[in-house]
Parts: structure tokens; sequence; C-alpha cells
């Protein structure tokens, strides 16, 4: 059984996220969304609302299980049987870093490998903080978001 995490921030997700998911989950036996939980980093969500959007989000993906960690996403791969991390790429920018990252992930440990994504051309450009700034600029962020996210914010801000 091939066992892949799809580890980030998510905060929130977006269907850039989730268009990346599909395919990891098309490839893979199982899949696991994993919301990073960065003790230094203030996110715009707390970590169990975005766990709780991934799941309403993905709940008709019968292969993906969402979770959330600490710590060295290695670690948690280990802990969880799993041999692949699945990272998206967007644009040039985004490769200097995921190059960076995973290559120190394969220092760290050797078996795990990990597997870029690239998402559908209309959703390339969505990233969370674009989102956020859209949003909390009172643009609509509809075409953007899976629905359960658009609902949670539009509740949450609406006397904003
Ligand atoms: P992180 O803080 O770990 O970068 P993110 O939630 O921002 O977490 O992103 C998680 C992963 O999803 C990263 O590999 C990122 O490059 C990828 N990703 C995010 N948005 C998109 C998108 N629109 N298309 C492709 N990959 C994406």
């Amino acid at each position: 059984m091939k066992i892949a995490i799809y580890p980030g921030s998510f905060d929130p997700i977006t269907k850039g996220h989730l268009d990346i998911l599909k395919t990891a989950a098309g490839i893979f036996d199982k899949v696991i969304i994993a919301v990073a939980r960065n003790s230094e980093k203030h996110g715009f969500l707390p970590v169990d609302v975005r766990v709780k959007l991934i799941k309403e989000s993905v709940k008709d993906l019968d292969n993906v299980e969402v979770d959330f960690f600490e710590g060295l996403t290695i670690n948690y791969a280990r802990q969880k049987g799993a041999t692949v991390l699945i990272r998206g790429l967007r644009a040039v920018s985004d490769f200097e870093y995921e190059m960076q990252l995973s290559q120190a992930n394969s220092a760290l440990a050797d078996e795990v490998k990990t597997v870029f994504l690239t998402t559908k051309p209309k959703y390339n450009f969505i990233s969370s903080s674009t989102i956020k700034e859209i949003f909390l600029n009172k643009g609509d962020i509809s075409k953007f978001v899976p629905e359960p996210v658009f609902n949670y914010l539009d509740k949450e801000y609406e006397n904003v």
C-alpha cells in the first residue's frame, strides 16, 4: 500500500490544493492531507478550523484522510508509514524553495521521496495568501476556494 502525505499550511485550503490532492488520490492508495502546526507562525485560521474545512471539502474522496502534525514532516511520514510527500509547484519561484526542502528531507530520510504535482492552469495562480488578501478587501473568492471555506468565512466575517 503506497501512502502519501500532502503537508502544508492550508490556511485556508484552496481549489489549487484540492486539485493537487485529487490528482494524488488517483495515483496513490492513500493520501493523508496534513496541516502543519507551526508554533512560531501565527496563522489566519486556527489549525482545528483548517482541519474541519478540509474534512468538509474532501468528504467525497474515499482514500483521503485529514490530519495535522507538529515537528518534522519526515517524522510524521514515518509514523504514518508513508513513503511519499506531495508538494505542488506553481511557478519557477516555488522551485528553489521546494527543491531545497525536498533535498533536506531526503538527506534526513532517504526512503521518503517527494513527488511534485501541478494544477490545472486555471488554479495555478491561487495561493492561500492571495485568497486572504482578496477576502479581507471584500473581493469575491467563491471561484477560488471550496464551498465550505467560502461559507465559513462569509459567516465568520459577516459583521466585519
Ligand atoms: P506551505 O506553507 O507548506 O507552503 P501551503 O498551504 O501554502 O503550505 O501549500 C502547500 C503545498 O501546496 C505547497 O507545495 C504549495 O506549493 C502547493 N500549492 C499551493 N497552492 C497551489 C496551487 N495553486 N497550485 C499548485 N500547488 C499549490
